[in-house]
């Protein structure tokens, strides 16, 4: 070979012998082929083959195997973000003409996606009361093909009875699919509890570190594989071998990083549930929250994520209290090393579930910061509140 081509063509070294710890990165569009016939006959490997680099490298089925086992599903695809998840695990199971029913407290962006997208495509979308399994039997119908769950739900936390959801659904002849990021399939299993697609946004708890953007869709049996295959391939949606192996990097932390954020939670949210500026703590491992009884039937564990109702009083005087912050982070996502705080506006176009609570809920996700230095700052977070609450004139 000349210099030119040398440059060109790698030799091929062995691999036998070098058995890390890590995950490699294979990165690759192109993928080669032993001979013309093993090209020509490419569309026979399957979905578990390589083809093509959009189609997986051993890096992304890596992280794919391993969720799988997690969740006990048949196949796992990966997205660029949980947002990404979610859109996919509906639009291949709907045509103009279907009705989907959402559950009223889901993630805000999943919601909008139906209004905008799946409506304009001539899909009906309802939402369902996701506490009662009845008011969701009166709205199904034989037109149904998807029931949308997030338990608990975003901001507002309400824990869903899924296998219940999953016998309503299943009996209209609907597939249940649940946006599982809050548990992650360490503390819960949704396709253990009859839902058929589960997502997760890994960005959050499972990569861990807030320095990337990926979700994941897992099916339960071989017959969803097909249409999700073939949908993420003509959308042209893959995700990079990098972010793969940080997500495999940050996961096999994963289970000391919940252990650790949910037993931070507790401290706090039991602290916040007997303070007089409190009027709720949204946590649905917490004795006396709204949704327990399910939790703890159904989950395994608890995430370091809740919600906190002030006083009508107190509330106005939560958002400028967050500047005496000093340990805890202001900003939205959750599930990294770093507890943060954020003011989440509930939106008022809830219409099977209203909230009517105040206009305004806090978002805590705890990380792994010494547990004393969050008790100080959320001491003088409510002192301030406190504070300012006591100076406002009563109206
Ligand atoms: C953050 C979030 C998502 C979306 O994840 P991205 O990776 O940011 O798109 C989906 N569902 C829930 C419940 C979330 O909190």
């Amino acid at each position: 070979m000349k210099d030119l081509t040398q440059c060109v063509v790698n030799p091929s070294v062995a691999t036998e012998g070098f058995d890390s710890l890590s995950v490699p990165v294979h990165r690759g569009s192109t993928i080669l082929f032993a001979n013309a016939e093993d090209y020509a006959k490419r569309g026979e490997r399957g979905h578990a083959g390589y083809t093509y680099g959009l189609y997986g490298t051993p890096t992304t089925r890596t992280l794919e195997a391993k969720l799988t086992a997690l969740e006990n599903g048949a196949w796992t695809f990966l997205l660029p973000s949980g947002q990404a998840a979610n859109s996919f695990a509906v639009l291949p199971f709907l045509q103009a003409g279907d009705r989907m029913l959402i559950a009223d407290t889901s993630y805000p962006p999943m919601r909008d996606f139906a209004n905008h997208d799946l409506v304009k495509f001539g899909i009906e979308v309802d939402y369902y009361d996701p506490t009662d399994v009845a008011d969701l039997e009166r709205r199904i119908d034989g037109r149904t093909k998807v029931v949308w769950c997030e338990s608990p739900g975003s901001t507002t936390m309400e824990v869903q009875d899924l296998p219940a959801i999953a016998a309503v659904a299943h009996r209209h002849g609907a597939l249940v699919s649940c946006d599982n990021s809050w548990a992650t399939p360490l503390n819960f299993k949704p396709l253990d509890h009859g839902a058929d697609l589960v997502t997760e946004a890994l960005t959050k708890y499972i990569s861990g570190h807030s320095d990337l953007l990926m979700g994941s869709l897992t099916v339960r049996n071989e017959a969803l594989i097909t249409p999700v295959r073939s949908a993420l391939g003509r959308y042209g949606i893959g995700v990079s071998p990098d972010d793969a192996s940080l997500v495999l990097r940050g996961m096999e932390t994963l289970g000391v990083r919940m252990r650790q954020a949910s037993e931070g939670t507790m401290m706090l949210a039991e602290r916040l549930a007997g303070h007089p500026l409190v009027e709720q703590v949204l946590y649905p491992a917490l004795p006396g929250s709204p949704g327990h009884a399910v939790w703890k039937r159904d989950f395994l564990g608890a995430s370091g994520v809740f919600s906190v109702v002030f006083t009508p009083a107190a509330t106005p005087h939560v958002q400028h209290a967050l500047d005496v912050l000093r340990t805890f982070a202001i900003g939205a996502s959750w599930g990294g090393t770093r507890s943060l705080m954020a003011p989440m506006p509930v939106k008022r176009n809830r219409t099977a579930r209203p909230w009517t609570g105040e206009d305004l809920i806090l978002r805590i996700s705890v990380g792994l910061e010494d547990p004393s230095d969050l008790q100080d700052d959320l001491t003088a977070f409510l002192d301030d509140i406190a504070a300012r609450t006591a100076k406002a004139p009563t109206a």
